[in-house]
């Protein structure tokens, strides 16, 4: 079991670290991607790899890249980068990290595109292009750094509601580049853009959406995705499962071992056996991110 994409440089996470990598390997888990999005979450994200290595149990890989939603003049993000000079720097800076650690980096993310928030945190519609400008800059140069460092992409894409503009303009852009491959992490869009995002050579990251009451969408988009172009993932601390699955002792965020309950709902959506999907799921991280 393989948790594809996982923040452990957020507080919730790193305060009980013991605690939430046995759960995980006590749950059967046998690897993760630590994902930075942000300065300060890759520095502590390159900072801890090598002290991985004290959990001989799991591999512990790394991957660095900033959030689209740091892009943004609103966001809630810390630190967001405000103008275009800025967005130049960040990303130089991200060239020249990856470079130098690029032998402890196993993909680049998280990156990508997010116009879901921009309606409403950015009021003025010019600033709002800038900021839509701004994001596919920094995509694309994520984009191009994976390319020439022969690594895969964790990329985020968010939509606004009943719209497709996000997940075209990532599309778009890893098509123009080209020769790079990884995983659409918590992909939640429509079902016609499916094909093109396995086609260009991605697969999906499913999580604990697939759980909740409100998403059909998304257990319609397990259905419909084989179950070769499938990873599983907690995207922990920020997606809980649903609450009635969880016990009252636990604290309501997300974690590593949650993947466990991804898997089984994968199994039945698809009518496998969790075994199945367990050993797919495994081999198909194995498959992107190395062994
Ligand atoms: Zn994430």
């Amino acid at each position: 079991m393989f948790d594809s994409h996982t923040h452990l440089e957020e507080d919730l996470l790193k305060q009980n670290r013991n605690e939430i990598i046995d759960e995980f390997i006590q749950a059967g888990g046998k690897g993760l991607l630590n994902v930075g999005y942000t300065i300060e979450s890759n520095l502590e994200a390159l900072k801890s790899a090598s002290s991985w290595l004290s959990y001989p149990e799991i591999v512990v890989k790394t991957s660095i890249g900033l959030h689209p939603t740091i892009f943004c003049q609103n966001s809630n993000i810390q630190n967001a980068i405000t103008n275009y000079n800025q967005t130049r720097k960040v990303l130089d800076w991200l060239a020249e990290k990856v470079k130098e650690n690029s032998g402890a980096l196993s993909a680049i993310g998280e990156t990508g595109l997010d116009y879901y928030r921009i309606n409403d945190e950015i009021p003025d519609t010019s600033d709002r292009a800038e900021c839509v400008e701004r994001q596919k800059i920094a995509f694309r140069r994520h984009v191009e750094i994976a390319r020439e460092n022969r690594l895969p992409l964790t990329i985020h894409t968010r939509d606004r509601i009943d719209e497709s503009e996000c997940i075209r303009d990532s599309l778009e852009i890893v098509c123009e580049v080209g020769g790079v491959g990884g995983i659409f992490h918590c992909y939640t869009g429509s079902l016609d853009y499916l094909e093109d995002i396995l086609g260009a050579g991605f697969l999906i990251g499913f999580n604990a959406i697939i759980t909740y009451k409100s998403a059909d969408n998304v257990r319609n988009l397990v259905k419909e995705t084989p179950i070769e172009s499938i990873v599983v993932e907690s995207d922990a601390p920020y997606l809980p499962l649903r609450k009635k699955t969880i016990q009252n002792n636990r604290q309501n965020f997300g974690k590593p071992s949650d993947v466990k309950e991804v898997i089984k709902s994968i199994a039945a959506i698809k009518d496998l056996s969790e075994t199945y999907v367990t050993q797919a799921t495994s081999s198909n991280f194995k498959a992107v991110f190395g062994e």
